[in-house]
């Protein structure tokens, strides 16, 4: 264990596997929800704040100004499915079909089952605290590092950590 691991009084969760944080910044199972921020593929000046939740399926997704999604008028649109891919990656396949109660070994599967039950679009109300945790996560990187235990930051991926 590294200094900084062994120091830190927070279990260190490491991903599944190593994603990529350019598409999908920000990702976590909280509320209820599967929820992220997903970057618009044509703009890098928007985002996409994206949920689904666990038992129901209810999803929703807007940009970061609040705006519906065009591609999730009734059903789930290309970001929902990226965030659960990338769900898949931080989490494992089988700690997020527990938690979102859904069968699936996959992120295809998991993502069909939802589908297929059709769920409903649920209220986007939840976005503006969603993507306000993600810019709370983000200030962590103006902090001077340290060996404190920051427990927020475990969704960072552990690829090429910066010592
Ligand atoms: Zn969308």
């Amino acid at each position: 264990m590294s200094g900084w691991e062994s120091s830190s009084t927070a279990r260190v969760l490491w991903p599944a596997r190593p994603r990529k944080l350019a598409k999908v910044p920000f990702v976590e199972l909280a509320d209820g929800r599967l929820q992220g921020v997903v970057s618009s593929g044509s703009d890098v000046e928007r985002v996409y704040v994206s949920s689904v939740s666990a038992g129901s399926y209810a999803f929703s997704c807007s940009t970061n100004n609040n705006r519906p999604c065009g591609g999730a008028r009734g059903g789930f649109c290309n970001h929902i499915l990226g965030l659960i891919g990338e769900a898949v990656l931080q989490y494992g396949a089988e700690r997020v079909s527990r938690y979102l109660r859904v069968e699936g070994a996959d992120a295809n599967q998991i993502a069909e089952t939802m589908r297929a039950a059709g769920p409903s679009q649920g209220d986007s109300a939840a976005a503006a605290q969603v993507f306000s945790r993600f810019l709370r996560h983000l200030a962590y990187l103006e902090l001077a590092p340290t060996t404190a235990p920051l427990p927020e930051m475990q969704w960072f991926p552990p690829t090429r950590a910066v010592v």
